[in-house]
């Protein structure tokens, strides 16, 4: 592999990750919640920061650009926007668009419903799928700016990628986000067998991220609102994918 991955604890839960090109030397951060532990872990490897790929203009995405451009004059990419809420972007993306990172290549896709300008970059090359705050392990964003069935068409875009991509969320809840899809899919061995490797994994203080797709679509009760079982599970029998999601991701938000 090409890349090396680096995942860096921001804030409370937020994931931060830089990915590093050896033979070039770039580096990017994905978002940048916080600037101190990004420059730590760029200290500690001997790596210096030439771009940021931002995914959609939350605070703790964000938060930390500012003083990261500041000190390492580094490339912001931001999703295109009508609005340009993101005021430091120097390239803005949308569907379809490659960013180069050194000799790497990340693919756009926009994956609107948390906010608006959501988007999401794929490392084909390098199985990746940095998925900030669209898709959680067992989880996904709450739908802010956008509609249920928005969402619904974003995850789908995603889940559409191949089982063997790795996931890298935005956050670190996938503890929680187990607990309430179990409340769902009780029966779902895939979500218990995951259910036991995360309790282990917060047991020894270990990130539960990477995961792979293939895992999630068996797994993430989110991803799975067009199978008929859990869709009888919700009452929602015969009721659309959207439909079926929406009340899922409802149920969640009450949880
Ligand atoms: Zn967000
Ligand atoms: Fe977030």
């Amino acid at each position: 592999m090409a890349a090396d991955i680096r995942i860096v604890p921001c804030l409370t839960d937020n994931f931060g990750y830089l990915i590093h090109d050896r033979s070039s030397g770039a580096t990017a951060s994905i978002d940048a919640p916080e600037a101190a532990p990004l420059i730590a872990a760029l200290e500690k490897e001997g790596w210096k920061l030439t771009d940021i790929l931002v995914t959609h203009h939350h605070g703790d995405h964000v938060g930390g650009i500012a003083e990261l451009k500041k000190k390492y004059h580094c490339r912001v990419v931001a999703p295109h926007d009508a609005n340009a809420k993101i005021a430091d972007a120097d390239l803005r993306v949308e569907e379809g668009d490659v960013v180069k990172v050194g000799g790497l290549s990340a693919r756009v896709l926009e994956t609107p419903g948390h906010t608006l300008d959501h988007i999401s970059y794929v490392f084909d090359d390098d199985r990746a799928l940095f998925a900030a705050d669209t898709l959680f392990s067992i989880g996904c964003g709450r739908v802010f700016e956008g509609t249920y069935p928005m969402m619904w068409e974003s995850l789908l875009k995603l889940r559409a990628l191949p089982d063997d991509y790795k996931l890298y969320c935005g956050h670190e809840y996938t503890a929680s986000n187990v607990k309430f899809a179990l409340t769902i899919e009780p029966d779902n061995a895939a979500l218990q067998a995951r259910a036991k490797q995360v309790e282990q994994q917060r047991g020894a203080g270990q990130p539960t991220i990477p995961v792979t797709l293939g895992e999630e679509k068996q797994a993430n009760v989110f991803l799975r609102a067009d199978v008929p079982a859990v869709a009888a599970a919700i009452g929602f029998a015969g009721e659309s994918a959207a439909d079926v999601f929406g009340e899922i991701r409802e149920r969640k938000n009450n949880s």
